[in-house]
């Protein structure tokens, strides 16, 4: 590794090797290993975190990168317990019983880089190549709108060549296009490889909702080994991409590590270290953070790597996230079972993909193709089938797009969050759009349970003007009318 001792600490620094700081996280996780069974400090953490209430509002503080690590390494039973329910109580505070559902659209699966874990690595060279023209995405996004899909993530390999922004460009516009029947995409993530600010900018007017790129690893050396070749071997660039995509205008960001590749808690002090910097360079932290693992796929070996972790790691690291940044959404994907996603719904995450299709042209093939899957999908059920079993589990499945199409993004979201607002605007926003996934595309047995459901959630709208309006829009809805939100 280059002298790594060049770099010193500076979470407003702009350069990747200094707000993500190789020596501060070995110090941190020799600072919380020595601490690990400081019940007093432990206590000390958990009180900060803990959600206050002054006045009518309800705020967080969160947590440094240091104190979530000494919970991290602390294996205390006790302590373990506390972290699970102070992560569910901050859940509620924040967001309520709300969980958002997206899927992703796979565009291209062309790609010049060498990214050891991925099956689009540009040495495979028996993955079918496919790259979507614009009659397939249309296609791609009826097959995605006739089950009730609303909020899509793109994702694409990367190569200027095959891919280059116009591409990408020309699909968002088409997305954003299409209205089939009663269906619609109203808002578009995008997580594409690190690009210019110019890029970014012009993603911004393509009116995009999310940025989400992976950091795969904040291990600057194993980043290195893992991405042997193509621009993303280049680690400053790829970790300072969120700067860029701020300054071109993008204030939704979406961090993610991809479990597997590094050790868990190296990776757990870095992406908070990385949350940090958003806030203090930028005035607002990540939107979201993802929390993949690395899963079998063409070519692909898991066991492969040395980190792997266990359920039971897992669910502490999206605990102590949403602990760590409470008012940062959490996403699971289908990578992670019905099991797994099931335990993790309580303590923490807030959105959640569902009938997922991780091949190029995947939603319009009557079987699940598996040839240009990018990884194995564990969760494989109809998206009736998520939203039935989200509303088993005691929560409210959401469609909303409303904030980035009110120019709720950035602070003004985060802001929102802070001021408990949240019940008089994301809550009615979920029933309505729960509403209209009952009317368009549910089956009898799930439009039961949601019809039941939203009568009783009405109630829990605590502003009277708000729930009649509501209880308006939710009749409109009934009569044939679409797309009302706060
Ligand atoms: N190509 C873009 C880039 O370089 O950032 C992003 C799109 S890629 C299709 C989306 C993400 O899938 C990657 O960032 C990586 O974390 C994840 N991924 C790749 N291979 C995987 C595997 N075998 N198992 C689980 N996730 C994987």
């Amino acid at each position: 590794m280059e002298n790594v001792k060049l770099y010193k600490y500076d979470k407003k620094s702009l350069k990747a090797e200094e707000f993500i700081n190789h020596d501060e996280i070995l110090r941190t996780l020799d600072y919380a290993e020595k601490n690990k069974n400081n019940l007093e400090l432990i206590n000390e953490i958990l009180e900060k975190a803990r959600p206050k209430r002054v006045g009518n509002q309800t705020f967080c503080k969160g947590l440094t990168h240091e104190e979530a690590s000494v919970l991290m390494a602390c294996e205390d039973k006790d302590v373990l317990k506390k972290v699970y329910s102070l992560a569910e109580e901050i859940k509620e505070a924040f967001y309520g019983d709300r969980i958002v559902i997206f899927a992703p659209l796979y565009l291209s699966n062309y790609c010049t880089n060498g990214c050891i874990y991925c099956p689009y690595h540009h040495q495979n060279k028996h993955i079918p190549r496919k790259k979507l023209t614009q009659e397939e995405v249309k296609a791609e996004v009826i097959a995605l709108q006739d089950m009730g899909h609303k909020r899509l993530a793109i994702e694409s390999g990367e190569d200027p060549v095959n891919n280059p922004i116009e591409y990408i460009l020309e699909c968002i516009n088409t997305i954003y296009s299409i209205k089939h029947k009663n269906g619609a995409i109203r808002r578009v993530n995008v997580n594409i490889a690190a690009t210019t600010v110019e890029n970014y900018k012009k993603l911004k007017e393509a009116g995009i909702g999310t940025y989400i790129l992976f950091q795969e690893t904040y291990h600057k050396e194993s980043y290195e080994r893992l991405h042997p070749t193509g621009p993303k071997h280049n680690y400053a660039y790829h970790t300072e991409a969120m700067d860029r995509a701020m300054e071109g205008g993008i204030d939704d960001v979406g961090l993610g590590v991809l479990f597997g590749l590094e050790r868990y808690k190296y990776e757990f002090a870095a992406i908070l270290m990385h949350a940090e910097h958003l806030e203090a360079v930028h005035g607002v932290g990540p939107h979201t953070i993802s929390v993949p693992r690395v899963k079998r796929a063409d070519d692909i070996d898991p066991n492969a790597f040395d980190n792997g972790i266990d359920d039971e790691t897992f669910a502490k690291i999206v605990a102590l996230t949403r602990i760590a940044v409470p008012y940062t959404g959490i996403i699971i994907s289908t990578r992670e079972s019905q099991q797994v996603r099931e335990k993790l719904l309580k303590i923490g995450v807030s959105q959640v993909s569902g009938a997922s299709r991780t091949s190029v042209g995947g939603y319009t093939e009557k079987e699940r193709p598996t040839d240009t899957e990018q990884f194995d999908v564990s969760d494989q059920r109809t998206l009736d089938e998520v939203v039935r079993w989200l509303m088993e589990q005691g929560k409210i499945p959401s469609f909303c797009t409303a904030c980035y199409r009110e120019g709720r993004t950035g602070d003004r979201f985060m802001s929102l969050c802070k001021s408990g607002q949240i019940q008089n605007c994301c809550h009615p926003n979920a029933l309505i759009t729960l509403k209209e996934f009952l009317m368009d595309y549910a089956t009898e047995e799930t439009k039961k349970i949601g019809e039941s459901l939203i009568e009783k959630e009405i109630n829990n709208v605590p502003n009277e003007k708000v729930r009649e309006i509501l209880k308006n829009n939710l009749k409109e809805i009934e009569n044939g009318n679409r797309d009302f939100r706060f």
